[in-house]
């Protein structure tokens, strides 16, 4: 198993945000987490990340406890946070914000062939690697934001929402890389707002509601 969460719970200061919340992340899988705005989607992902400490329960990745550990050290495991888009560096260019994602691999050799795969996955960004962040649109910002991932050499990459504000067909076109990097090897947390627009595409798949988590549909979720 990649991660294993096991009655998590997270505060923000005396607010509940996650209740006990279990679920599995099954090495080379694309597993999926949906629910509506405000539920507890980004906190779980950030509390698996090591970007918020949970109160109490564990989280292990392969084997190994890492609730507690910083987001450096997830990040030198292989585990790594994909943010809205949003969160890129805004003055910074394309290539700038794709090499800030390889700041932690010494390997120039692996940081190239790193890069190699981002540009052949996203043309688009190698068109414009000379362009700063800020200016890119809604589409382009969310490639580099998923192309810093794969820079960080992830093994597993938790990704929060990446079709927020784009247009159904490029949702589309996204979620196809997003499985061509899970196809490569990299096993995959999608974080959605809406079922359909992921359903078929991952497994197992959790809903969230309210800071709780269960199986989605009829009960997919629970046994792989
Ligand atoms: P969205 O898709 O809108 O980001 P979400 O499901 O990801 O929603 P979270 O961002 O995880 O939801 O927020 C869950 C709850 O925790 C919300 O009620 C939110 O207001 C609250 N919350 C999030 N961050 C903080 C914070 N830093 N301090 C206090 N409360 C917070």
């Amino acid at each position: 198993m990649s991660i294993e969460v096991s009655a998590l719970n997270v505060f923000y200061g005396d607010f509940h945000a996650l209740h006990d919340v279990s679920l599995h992340v099954p090495e080379r899988s694309m597993t999926g987490i949906v629910g509506a705005n405000g539920h507890g989607k980004s906190t779980l992902l950030k509390a698996i990340c090591g970007l918020l400490r949970p109160r109490s329960g564990t989280i292990t990745w392969r084997g190994e406890r890492i609730d507690g550990l910083d987001a450096p050290d997830l990040v030198a495991r292989g585990i790594v946070h994909v943010a809205e888009a949003r969160h890129l560096f805004v003055d910074m260019t394309v290539r700038e914000n794709l090499m800030l994602g390889a700041y932690a691999t010494r390997d120039r050799a692996a940081v190239r062939a790193r890069l190699d795969r981002v540009f052949a996955l996203y043309p688009r960004l190698a068109e414009r690697q000379g362009q700063v962040a800020g200016t890119l649109s809604g589409g382009e910002a969310q490639m580099l934001a998923l192309g810093r991932g794969m820079m960080a050499g992830a093994e597993l990459m938790a990704i929060d929402e990446p079709s927020l504000g784009l247009a159904p067909a490029l949702t589309e076109l996204m979620l196809d890389t997003i499985a061509a990097i899970n196809a490569a090897g990299t096993t995959i947390l999608l974080v959605e707002q809406s079922l359909p627009l992921i359903a078929g595409r991952v497994s197992p798949v959790y809903e969230i509601e309210e800071g709780k988590v269960r199986p989605a549909g009829d009960g997919e979720g629970a046994g792989a």
